[in-house]
């Protein structure tokens, strides 16, 4: 990728000088002008009124790959703390690193998160990209995007993740097309080919009903995003180091679009984070009525866990899609996940079946989801989820 600009088309404007985040533009003799800070992230070329600043993109065939290496986990921060999908991906990260004979490191953006350095040391990052300015204190997708893309074109990383959450997605896809490099999005399985040393990305394709295991053979780096909960983190220790690598950047608030004017929590309960629950209570059609999902609701608050459902009842309208578990929902991973009425589709196993305990009720003793139950109760869940919770308040002392 080449960055360049066309003399006769600048107007000497200077819009590009605040858009780019490195300081990397001069004027000289009123024309804009690349010094040696300049990443080719291209923001200035979105900034141009007159198309002087072009991005020249290499062709299929074109890259060098030789000259990437590396394995970089991008880091997710909420209100100042790393979000476990980093660890989870940190984790996996070592795993294929190993087998390419490469290290890990983790980019972390954000403001005052020079803490957060020891934390993905911790988890195992070998070394550390710390951005850290006041325009980075929330997610915002231009900032981000042009800090990243200047980092990976300036470090040439071999393979790029990713969690695969609302940031995530954001942002992977918007640098993954600035440097035209190949993104898989929302993987469930990363490994290293042993002949290629290719990233093999697999991931859901055709609605879910087959596992595409995708390639990017041509374009470097190889990108993914991938789902929370899906890989493990290594235990975290105190006493792993890595190298720490502060990022200066220059970036002006007045040259990014969108402003975060206030933070609303969604207080609705829509905003439920199945990905982080230790316990899930989830109905399914075997409710027979959206209002007996408030049976599930109570079980779930009477031994402090989420509430999922199947997608039957999301498709029927009797919850919000953000309750879904399951391959087209969310993938999760509690210590204890209790089946209320749900048959047991792959598709639901497919997100839940690596849960460390499952309780399923249900009055059918064939349903499949026994099979993957440590404990089954076949009854009518009616009278079942009722019993267990006067058990559970009174094993508490909560009821006489
Ligand atoms: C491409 C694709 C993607 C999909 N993605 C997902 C996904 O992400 N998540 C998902 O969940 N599904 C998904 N599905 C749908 C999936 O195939 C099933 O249709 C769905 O999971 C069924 O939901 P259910 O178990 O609630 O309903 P049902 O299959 O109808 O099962 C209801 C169960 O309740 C039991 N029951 C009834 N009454 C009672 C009672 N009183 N007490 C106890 N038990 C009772 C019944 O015996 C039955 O086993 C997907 C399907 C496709 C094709």
């Amino acid at each position: 990728m080449a960055i360049y600009i066309d003399k006769p088309k600048c107007i000497g404007c200077k819009m590009c000088i605040p858009a780019c985040p490195y300081g990397a533009i001069d004027m000289v003799d009123d024309k804009a002008e690349f010094n040696e800070n300049c990443t080719s992230c291209g923001a200035c070329a979105y900034a141009c009124p007159t198309g002087a600043i072009v991005l020249e993109m290499a062709g299929k065939g074109e890259v060098d790959t030789s000259e990437y290496e590396g394995l970089w986990v991008v880091g997710e921060i909420n209100d100042g703390r790393m979000a476990m999908v980093t660890a989870e991906l940190i984790g996996e990260g070592r795993r294929l690193a190993e087998k390419r004979d490469t290290d890990v490191s983790c980019v972390l953006m954000g403001h005052e998160i020079g803490h957060l350095a020891d934390r993905a040391a911790g988890y195992g990052a070998d070394r550390v990209f710390l951005v850290d300015h006041p325009a980075l204190k929330r997610y915002r997708t231009q900032p981000f995007t042009d800090v990243l893309t200047g980092l990976i074109n300036r470090n040439k990383p071999e393979i790029v993740l990713i969690g695969a959450t609302s940031m995530g997605r954001d942002l992977a896809s918007r640098v993954a097309a600035r440097i035209k490099a190949g993104l898989t999005a929302d993987c469930t399985e990363l490994s290293i080919n042993d002949e290629t040393g290719l990233l093999e990305q697999t991931r859901p394709a055709f609605g879910g009903n087959v596992m595409a295991t995708i390639l990017c053979e041509f374009t470097r780096p190889q990108m993914a995003t991938v789902r929370p909960k899906v890989m493990k983190p290594l235990e975290f220790d105190d006493s792993r180091e890595a190298e720490v690598i502060e990022v200066p950047v220059e970036i002006n608030e007045k040259s990014i679009a969108t402003k975060i004017l206030e933070v609303v929590k969604d207080e609705s309960g829509s905003d439920v984070n199945l990905t982080e629950a230790d316990i899930i209570v989830s109905g399914g059609r075997g409710l027979g009525d959206p209002k007996h999902f408030a049976l599930i609701e109570e079980l779930a608050d009477t031994i402090g866990g989420a509430v999922g459902a199947s997608r039957a009842t999301v498709d029927a309208g009797w919850i919000p899609a953000t309750h879904q578990v399951g391959q087209t929902g969310k993938t999760v991973h509690p210590k204890l996940y209790i089946a209320c009425g749900i048959s047991g589709a792959v598709q639901h196993l497919a997100g839940m079946s690596s849960s460390d305990v499952i309780v399923a009720i249900n009055k059918d003793p064939d349903a499949p989801i026994f099979n993957v139950a440590h404990y089954g109760i076949v009854g009518d869940l009616f009278e079942v989820v009722p019993a267990m919770i006067e058990a559970i308040k009174q094993r508490r002392g909560d009821t006489a």
